[in-house]
């Protein structure tokens, strides 16, 4: 999954109504943070909460943490070291922190964070009912509660992330995520096809099925179930009209989810595939448990079953012992194949993780330095892919608007924006690209916008 160090805080709502109770989330990390939030959202509607404008508005906030990295850590500490002030201002205000700073740290957490009323660790769900009165009121099996709310203005409840699998089997040396999300538990087939069914009807159009390694899932099941089989079944669901997972270990990355993605004609032709560094020592120091060559042989295979694919991966630069030769094999890697997005990160030791043991010796301005040489290369192949949809149509799910356009996602995930007069949230349009960036796509709507194309003809080109 990808940790996004920006954090985002509830839903913009108008006026809650007079006398509701109000609450406020905030939430930084990778999209199973931001799906928990979501349930527990829809957690404390059931209990008559109403979103807040902002936290001191608020009866009840809740902090959902990262600790992937030092920088995400640092700034969850600083926010709720900040709320200290305010619930001596207001002693009844309720707050809870949750995530994966929380596992196993409880009683150091009170001791540093005495203002914080509940710690519960990552989808606890059940403790948040400790958390007020209206809560412990809930009658409803919270389970059967979808990751999903409906009312954020910027993001209309078009797209939701629904985790399919917890936890995670793999131990790569650098990564804290096993010890704070436990081992792999595959989520049961029915509950998640249920959740998927409950959101379809609630308007959701496009699913992203999410897991640590989203591609181990059904490993711990009984029976053949996996990735590919659960794939087949929601394609089948009525309403949905996109599926997305993340993020995928490339050991996993069989031929026969590769023909799933061909196949379905709702499974968007974009992979995530995170390879982290392109040296096979540096892979086997990082305990990935696959060579450079299986990658590209994964690659390949995806690029020649799935027409149109876009791919993007996660990197790693200035892990221990990382040598400047061995930073040159990622640069060839990425240049060779040319991923439509690559989510960097400069390594940072994470206590209690095995490289956490090994000098931590690329020092800070040399890791910056391989980024920014990673940086400067992606923003030109990003650009040059881009201009390929010059004069080209898209189809385009819009999810919301941003800055007074419309906002969408291409089937390759690439976002899209436009201006039109009308309504065109949860619709999806055939948008013209007439103007690429680097990052984004700027066009306009084609046809009068409705998209007529069956689904996995996702692109046509210019008349
Ligand atoms: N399961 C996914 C990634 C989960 S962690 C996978 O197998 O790739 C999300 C991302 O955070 C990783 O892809 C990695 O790039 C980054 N990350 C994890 N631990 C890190 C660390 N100690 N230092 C820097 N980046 C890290
Ligand atoms: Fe972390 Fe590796 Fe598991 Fe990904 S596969 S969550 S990087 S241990």
């Amino acid at each position: 999954m990808i940790p996004l160090s920006q954090e985002r805080v509830s839903p913009f709502v108008p006026e809650p109504e007079i006398g509701a109770k109000r609450y406020f989330l905030w939430t930084i990390g990778c999209q199973m943070n931001e799906a928990e939030s979501a349930k527990a959202a829809a957690i404390l509607r059931q209990a008559g909460f109403q979103p807040a404008r902002r936290e001191d508005d608020a009866d009840v906030i809740i902090v959902n943490s990262c600790v992937v990295r030092q920088q995400a850590e640092d700034k969850v500490a600083g926010k709720v070291g900040s709320l200290a002030k305010l619930k001596r201002a207001n002693p009844d205000v309720k707050i809870a922190l949750t995530g994966c700073m929380v596992t196993g740290q409880e009683s150091k957490l009170r001791e540093r964070f005495p203002h914080v009323d509940l710690f519960y660790g990552p989808s606890e769900f059940d403790r948040l009912t400790e958390l007020s009165p209206e809560l412990a009121q809930v009658d409803v099996d919270l389970a059967e509660l979808p990751h999903y709310y409906e009312d954020d203005e910027d993001d209309a409840g078009v797209s939701a992330f629904v985790p399919i699998i917890y936890g995670c089997n793999f131990v790569c040396s650098y990564c804290i995520v096993p010890y704070r999300r436990g081992r792999e538990i595959s989520r049961p087939f029915d509950e998640i096809t249920a959740e998927i069914t409950d959101m379809a009807r609630r308007g959701v159009k496009e699913v992203t099925l999410l897991g640590q390694t989203v591609n181990a899932y059904g490993h711990d099941l009984p029976g053949d179930t996996d990735l590919s089989s659960l794939l087949r079944a929601v394609n089948e669901i009525e309403g949905i009209e996109r599926i997305r997972f993340l993020t995928s270990h490339p050991k996993y990355f069989t031929d026969e989810l590769i023909d799933t993605i061909a196949e379905c004609d709702k499974i968007c032709e974009h992979v995530n595939l995170p390879v982290q560094a392109g040296d096979n020592d540096v892979l086997r120091r990082m305990r990935r448990t696959y060579t450079v060559e299986h990658y590209r042989d994964r690659i390949q295979r995806i690029r020649d079953t799935v027409p149109g694919v876009t791919l993007s991966t996660d990197i790693i630069v200035g892990f221990p012992g990382e040598s400047v030769e061995q930073f040159d094999g990622t640069m060839r890697l990425l240049e060779d194949l040319r991923f439509e997005k690559v989510h960097q990160a400069m390594y940072s030791p994470r206590p209690g993780t095995l490289s956490s043991r090994w000098d931590d010796d690329i020092p800070w301005k040399e890791k910056y330095r391989r980024h920014q040489t990673i940086e400067e290369l992606q923003t030109q192949i990003s650009a040059e892919l881009n201009e390929r949809y010059r004069g080209r149509e898209l189809e385009v799910l819009i999810d919301g608007k941003q800055r007074g356009r419309w906002r969408g996602r291409s089937r390759g995930n690439t976002l899209v924006f436009f201006d039109a007069p009308g309504d065109w949230i949860g619709r999806t349009v055939n948008v013209r690209i007439t103007e690429p960036m680097t990052w984004y796509l700027i066009g306009e709507l084609a046809d009068g916008g409705e998209s007529t194309s069956p689904a996995g003809e996702h692109m046509t080109t210019a008349r």
